[in-house]
């Protein structure tokens, strides 16, 4: 991955022709070195549409993936598919997994084992909710999600951690960047070789002071990646504020 990364996650948004038009207009506005700091999560059915408009000059990940290479698991894709589509990364943890969706911390373990092992780059979110962050637990939480990294053993070079406070996503409400600050500082005394993203509530208007922390390295970003516009501000602001 090259850093700083703007990863757009997509969610459950983009028909085929949309991501068409939105890749054509990307790739019409962003010279190639920018683009070689983008990953774009397209939902499944639109990840062939993405890499084949991109053509390599940006990375795609998929939004969740299982740890088996095959078997009886309806409605689950494998590494090895994603990878036979040109897929380059996988997001694993995602809050929405973690708390729309149940995924308990032991599923999200394998399924970032999963990826890593197969070779694919692991986005690894993590974060608390509001309930935990003002009960005092935020690290407690945070401590309990990074708990798998360690036993990555060589594979954690694969691993790119993304702080995502659940409270601050799809809401609105961004971190302040002294929250920002502390919790990235700390994921970057525990894990000194890993990149960390911001993710939660991203927008132009506010990315510029959310860039210029030096343990920010990027962000991922959900609702504002859907209009090209204004993920190409993001994208800009960033490189700017990153010297790039
Ligand atoms: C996300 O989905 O990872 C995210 C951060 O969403 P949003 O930017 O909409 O808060």
């Amino acid at each position: 991955m090259k850093y700083p990364l703007l990863a757009a996650n997509w969610k459950m948004n983009m028909t085929r022709d949309q991501a068409r038009t939105f890749c054509r207009d990307l790739t019409a506005k962003l010279d190639p070195a920018s683009l070689s700091h983008v990953l774009i999560a397209p939902p499944y059915t639109a990840i062939e549409t993405v890499a084949s408009c991109l053509s390599g000059s940006v990375r795609i990940a998929a939004q969740n993936c299982h740890f088996a290479p095959n078997g009886a698991f309806t409605g689950e894709i494998s590494t090895g598919m994603l990878i036979d589509l040109g897929v380059n990364a996988v997001i694993i943890g995602h809050s929405e997994r973690r708390h729309v969706f149940h995924e308990s911390q032991d599923l999200v373990t394998h399924r970032l084992r999963g990826v890593v092992e197969s070779g694919l780059h692991a986005i690894y979110c993590v974060g608390e909710t509001l309930e935990e962050r003002e009960s005092g637990r935020t690290f407690d939480v945070l401590e309990a999600q990074l708990e798998p990294l360690p036993n990555l053993g060589s594979a954690l070079d694969k691993v790119t951690l993304a702080y995502e406070p659940v409270w601050a996503i799809g809401t609105g409400k961004v971190a302040s960047v002294e929250q920002i600050a502390e919790v990235h500082g700390r994921l970057k005394e525990r894990f000194s070789s890993l990149a960390v993203l911001y993710g939660g509530s991203v927008k132009s208007d506010n990315i510029r002071s959310i860039a210029s922390l030096s343990s920010v390295d990027g962000a991922l970003i959900g609702g504002a990646s859907l209009k090209v516009d204004e993920f190409l501000a993001i994208i800009r602001e960033t490189l700017i504020v990153k010297g790039v």
